[in-house]
């Protein structure tokens, strides 16, 4: 039975409801809800309305209705007053289409209706910069290979330890956390889950980082490359498919020993089709694991002050290797090091299942492993594609692609090029110094 979100107010002293949503461009909008009013909200669902959203409406569309999902609810670690609950936007009694959570869900049920549950980790990193967002919060994390620095962690430990004892509290399993290989940049991990419950724990964890960064005096920021120079904030996907959901899960029928090169690594049939289907759609789905203009600032860097991207540029794959797009660490896994900091949780997810799914009903062939170093090496690389080199290119990728937006959603993929390109309309209109420097004495 689900879980009565009055009776866990009254049983938790909770007060409000932050009944949250996620937009096409993966920020959270919500409504505070005082808990006498939960039991109406929990049934009918918050109303907004949609022109003010960006959800691809009109102000001529009726209110639109944000029914919390109970079992997804979390209590603020911080203020225990306060209940985050994300909602799946409904109009006139059905279900909005382009509404991301919802376009996650509609995929999660159609892989479980072919047995497979698709599992995934997020290694969400982020940057400390001060509160304009302009700098680095630590003046004396300088280091030309910052990574792993245990004295600059130190002076942050305040901040990174409070995070992780809410992850800690909340039952997440985090198990490391470490000063990642930018300065003033950070990543915490805990245990992988069913893909909607990792999309959940994505969207409240960049919530939580960032309201107790702020408590701090301190900015979190998981913009692709907020520094130009830096190593920029990747958000890589570890992936599995299994035959059940939860704590259901026996067997991870990614695991095994299929034909070829993928066997080798030990991913097994399925696992390679899985994975031929993220190869194959890798350019278009980067418009969703790579959304704004600045991301592709991350995967076609130049190289960063600390010797390395960590970003790909090229669609290759190989085994334990983290210079390529897919890394397959282990048997009955693998690595999507593609997305960064700005994609929407759950389109991520869903974008991952769409793509995996396709290649799964087409037996798709990720092709020929590179095993090679492809910072040092990839100039010989003749036979793949690069990826997109910025976001008009990832979203002509992905309107050209009918698989995968058909599988995605067609009200969805609609919605999301028609706002993408209003962003990318807008970013060139937008007059930047850098043309005036280059063009004014020409
Ligand atoms: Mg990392």
């Amino acid at each position: 039975m689900a879980t009565d979100l009055a009776k866990f107010a009254k049983d938790n002293g909770v007060k409000y409801f932050m009944i949250s949503f996620t937009d096409l461009f993966g920020g959270q909008r919500a409504k505070l809800v005082p808990a006498r009013a939960i039991a109406d909200m929990q049934e009918d669902g918050a109303g907004f309305a949609g022109f003010a959203t960006w959800l691809d409406l009109t102000p001529a569309h009726p209110d639109m209705l944000a029914v919390p999902d109970p079992e997804a609810v979390i209590i603020l670690p911080w203020n225990k007053e306060i209940a985050w609950v994300p909602a799946n936007c409904v109009m006139e009694d059905q279900p909005v289409e382009q509404a991301p959570r919802n376009v996650l869900c509609r995929l999660i049920d159609e892989a479980a209706a072919e047995g497979m549950h698709v599992k995934t980790g997020i290694e969400a990193e982020f940057f400390l910069l001060t509160p304009e967002g302009d700098q680095i919060s630590d003046p004396y994390d300088t280091a030309a290979k910052p990574c792993y620095d245990q004295q600059a962690f130190m002076r942050r430990l305040d901040v990174i330890r409070e995070i992780s004892d809410h992850m800690l509290e909340l039952g997440w399993n985090p198990y490391q956390n470490d000063h990642e290989d930018a300065n003033g940049q950070w990543e915490m991990n805990w245990d992988f889950d069913d893909a909607l419950k990792t999309a959940d724990k994505h969207s409240f964890f960049k919530f939580m980082a960032k309201c107790v960064a702020e408590k701090h005096g301190f900015r979190a920021t998981f913009m692709p490359k907020p520094i130009e120079g830096l190593t920029g904030n990747g958000c890589h996907a570890h992936i599995s498919v299994w035959d059940a959901p939860g704590d259901k899960s026996k067997t991870n029928v990614f695991a095994g020993e299929g034909e070829g090169q993928t066997g080798e690594v030990g991913l097994s049939e399925r696992g390679k089709h899985f994975l031929g289907g993220i190869m194959k759609h890798a350019s278009a789905l980067a418009a969703i694991t790579n959304p704004t203009v600045n991301s592709y600032k991350r995967i076609n860097a130049p190289r960063t002050t600390s010797g390395a991207t960590w970003a790909p540029n090229t669609v290759t794959w190989t085994g334990n290797n983290r210079t390529h797009m897919v890394r397959v660490p282990g048997p009955g896994r693998f690595e999507l090091r593609l997305p960064d900091g700005a994609a929407n949780p759950y389109l991520l997810q869903a974008v991952i299942i769409a793509a995996g799914l396709s290649g799964i009903r087409s037996k798709a062939d990720p092709g020929k492993r590179h095993d090679i170093d492809m910072y040092a090496e990839g100039h010989t690389i003749t036979d793949a594609p690069k990826l997109p080199l910025n976001m008009l290119d990832a979203l002509r990728a992905y309107d050209s692609d009918s698989g995968l937006k058909d599988a995605m959603g067609a009200e969805f993929s609609a919605a999301y090029l028609k706002m993408k390109r209003q962003e990318w309309n807008d970013f060139t209109s937008h007059f930047s110094s850098w043309e005036k420097a280059n063009t004014l004495d020409i």
